[in-house]
């Protein structure tokens, strides 16, 4: 997916240009660490004060991500990177198989990805409780953050990784909403040894999903906490997808304390009504092993379900990546590497023109429009057939 050259083989970029990363999560951290590899001086700036939580665990691990660690020093013999499942096995509502077969595959999580990143960025330009309100370009090639303590930092690029809700986009691309697909994922993490009896014989192991009207659920092995991918130790993981109309998504949205929080809802904010709506509805739904593993999950947690691609990913010396850019549906699998594969491409171009920063920004973006376009379509095809449709597609995440 990529376009790659490596840091080493090529020219480096002046020692005096510098990135602003707007957004500390997975893609600023891609973006930020292999730009420091090709010689630019970068700083993080994450609005949050705190380390990120772990953002509800399970990612499938694709070879960018892996590529990103290599790139970015990080010591891949000794790190493990996940867990693996071996089988994909779709059951029928009773509980029946309709379809197993071999394909092993590495599943790791949000805060595996995270803190590896954090220790390959390093701690020093990495800036927490930082919230960018404005930028300002000037003519020439200089941009400025405008933070909302009033700092203002100024740099040669300013990457706008500040997620599906982009302060960034929100700010220089206002056409670009994401708009609601009609479905929200219901989330939950069991640790392995609290997996029920019925999930352990039937679930563990392997990536399963089933599917019903309205409903597809799928999960799989996880790292555990502080990332152990020892037996015993690790979470299961699932997702649920169901669809859910614009009233009751707001209803679900407004968490256990009044406040509407727009598109997720955290591990133990889900409204009570609504974490029993789920239990119930795993009874009327879900085959048996399933069913257990959702009851056995004490505080689900939900996402909606967005789309978005936005046409053009750079504006003068300001840039979109990650989902900023574009949202490709959770059925990809493919938002990270996405993220991997924008900071990946972003770093050849730069190395192979240091010294024209414009004209490498302008060939990185139509590969990384193409494919956020492409995502978004193959994600919408896959998710509606999913929910709304009658036969099973090829089952991707
Ligand atoms: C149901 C579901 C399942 C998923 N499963 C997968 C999967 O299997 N595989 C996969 O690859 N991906 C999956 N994803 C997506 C994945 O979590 C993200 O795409 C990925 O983490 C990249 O996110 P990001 O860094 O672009 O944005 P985010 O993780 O949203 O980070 C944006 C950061 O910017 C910060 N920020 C926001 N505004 C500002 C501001 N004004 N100033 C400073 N900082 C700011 C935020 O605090 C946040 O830390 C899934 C998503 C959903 C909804």
């Amino acid at each position: 997916m990529s376009d790659i050259v490596e840091a080493s083989s090529s020219g480096r970029a002046a020692p005096s240009m510098r990135a602003l990363v707007i957004g500390g999560s997975l893609a600023g951290l891609f973006t930020g660490t292999l730009l420091l590899r090709a010689g630019w001086n970068v700083d993080i700036f994450e609005r949050s004060p705190d380390d990120l939580d772990s953002r509800g665990g399970g990612i499938v691990l694709q070879p960018e991500v892996v590529e990103v660690f290599r790139r970015a020093g990080v010591d891949l013999s000794t790190l493990a990177l996940g867990v693996t499942s071996q089988s994909r096995v779709v059951f029928h509502p009773d509980g029946s198989i309709q379809s197993r077969r071999l394909a092993p595959q590495t599943q790791t999580s949000w805060s595996l990805i995270y803190s590896t990143m954090r220790r390959a960025f390093g701690p020093d330009n990495y800036h927490q409780g930082r919230r960018l309100v404005n930028i300002r370009q000037k003519p020439g090639g200089s941009v400025t953050a405008v933070f909302d303590d009033g700092r203002e930092e100024t740099g040669d690029l300013l990457v706008g990784a500040d997620g599906s809700n982009s302060t960034v986009r929100q700010l220089l691309w206002t056409n670009a909403e994401p708009s609601y697909a009609g479905y929200l994922a219901w989330r939950g993490l069991v640790p392995e040894d609290a997996m029920p009896e019925i999930a352990r014989e039937t679930l563990h192991g392997d990536f399963a999903f089933a599917n019903n009207r309205e409903s597809h659920i799928l999960g799989y092995l996880v790292p555990g906490e502080r990332n152990d991918t020892r037996e015993g130790r690790r979470f299961y993981n699932w997702v649920w997808y169901r669809a859910v109309d614009d009233a009751q998504l707001r209803d679900v949205m407004t968490d256990v304390t009044g406040r509407y929080r727009g598109y997720s809802i955290p591990e133990g904010q889900l409204a009570p009504a609504w974490r029993e709506h789920v239990w119930r509805d795993a009874d009327a739904l879900l085959p048996p092993a399933f069913r257990a593993i959702v009851r056995a999950t004490s505080q689900p947690f939900a996402q909606a379900i967005r789309d978005l691609s936005v046409d053009r990913m750079v504006k003068g010396r300001v840039i979109l990546v990650g989902d900023a850019g574009s949202i490709p549906r959770p059925h990809t699998a493919a938002s990270t590497s996405k993220a991997a594969t924008n900071a990946l491409a972003l770093q050849a171009a730069l190395l192979r023109l240091p010294d024209d920063v414009d004209k490498a920004l302008a060939s990185w973006e139509p590969q990384q429009t193409a494919l956020g376009r492409y995502l978004l379509e193959h994600g919408r095809q896959v998710g509606n057939h999913l929910l709304f449709g009658s036969a099973s597609p090829k089952q991707v995440g």
